[in-house]
């Protein structure tokens, strides 16, 4: 049975709900329900190579979309004629996912192994971030685009979405997930290039946490914490770990440019892909960080899982779901500063989706 809750104007977006504390294979069992709502078959070409494309997750992250939702949805497409393989690309900042090696060492930590799902995991951007191509950008914000190998040279991608809040764009879902999780290294530091923080003097207890939390050694210890600027990669993580509200960013001008950028990097792919790409986004264990934080906060109880062919649209039926579910602003409470709605309205003008959508509701 399905419900249809808005008018119809611009994209669908499908609904399947899940328990508030919503078992992996809750989650496995919505994502094939929503394939078969919106015919994933039909994007599947015999023979085809297909990218699941997901988040791992981060060293002691638990709340990355689980293995059993690859694993059912690679059975799927298995099904369908298609050669599945699970994939994202390295981070810019050290640790457990800045190369292959130690990327594919965490992945089976968390539980994607070819043993554990049946087929293989392919890091997207190679050993060391090597592997990308370069596409004209698709709007007026970037002349090229930087775009992972294994991403670019599928034949067809489902993205799977663990919807979250996001220190620098407010909200991160599907936009974030292909602009990032998919830009090539130089497409990672080419969207977070305008980001650097502020350390501010006064606020200081010389304590150290900005100093063991940044990948890249670019703070040092004077009389209080200093930046080096040409070493930071902007990944925020000072930001995060400071418990004194000493390290700000100059967000008005750094989230509008990172979101629209976002929004570009998806529309390169988006329009690539042709009609060959569904976003499925999985409102579950919601925080206001996002999985690269790995930090054990509060999580909201699980919703459900939404998919789109509209990437735009089904960013923002999730963010809609979880407001209306909780009666307020979720993003907008979690990062007061930030307009996360910002990626979504610029997305919408370049042509990437809707933020207009019918909702459809499955028991
Ligand atoms: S974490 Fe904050 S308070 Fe501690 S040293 Fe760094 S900037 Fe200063
Ligand atoms: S944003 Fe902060 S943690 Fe990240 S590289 Fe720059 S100084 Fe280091």
């Amino acid at each position: 049975m399905s419900k249809k809750s808005k008018p119809a104007a611009g994209s669908t977006v499908y609904f399947v709900p899940v328990p508030e504390s919503s078992t992996p294979q809750d989650m496995a069992a919505a994502a094939v329900k929503l394939w078969e709502r919106m015919k994933l078959d039909t994007i599947i070409a015999d023979k085809s190579l297909v990218a699941i494309k997901q988040h791992f997750g981060e060293k002691n992250g638990q709340n990355f979309v689980p293995p059993a939702v690859a694993k059912a949805v690679g059975q799927r497409i298995r099904q369908a004629g298609g050669k599945p393989f699970l994939t994202d690309s390295n981070t810019l900042y050290n640790g457990m996912r800045a190369n292959a090696v130690d990327h594919l060492e965490l992945a089976r930590e968390h539980g994607f192994s070819h043993e554990t799902l049946g087929f293989p995991v392919i890091i997207a951007d190679g050993l060391k971030g090597e592997s990308q191509v370069t596409l004209d950008g698709p709007a007026k914000t970037l002349k090229h685009v930087f775009i992972a190998g294994a991403g670019y040279m599928a034949d067809a991608a489902i993205i799977l979405t663990h919807v979250t809040g996001h220190l620098a764009a407010g909200m991160g879902a599907a936009i974030k997930n292909v602009a990032m999780g998919f830009g090539g290294r130089a497409g990672k530091l080419q969207q977070h290039h305008a980001a650097k923080p502020i350390f501010k003097k006064d606020k200081c207890k010389v304590c150290g946490r900005c100093i063991k939390h940044c990948p890249v050694g670019a703070i040092t210890m004077k009389d209080t914490a200093v930046l080096d600027q040409e070493r930071c990669i902007s990944c925020g993580e000072c930001y995060a770990f400071c418990p004194h509200g000493a390290v700000g960013f100059d967000w008005s001008t750094t989230s509008t440019d990172l979101q629209h950028k976002m929004a570009e990097y998806c529309l390169a792919y988006h329009r690539e892909k042709a009609g060959r790409v569904a976003y499925l986004n999985f409102i579950t264990r919601v925080t206001k960080n996002c999985d690269c934080m790995a930090t054990d906060e509060p999580r909201l109880p699980d919703l459900g899982v939404a998919g789109s062919f509209d990437p735009i649209a089904v960013d923002a039926a999730s963010a809609a779901l979880l407001d209306e579910r909780h009666g307020r602003n979720v993003f907008s409470e979690y990062w007061p500063q930030l307009d996360h709605n910002t990626q979504l309205a610029y997305g919408q003008q370049i042509g990437l989706g809707s933020t207009q959508y019918e909702l459809v509701r499955e028991d």
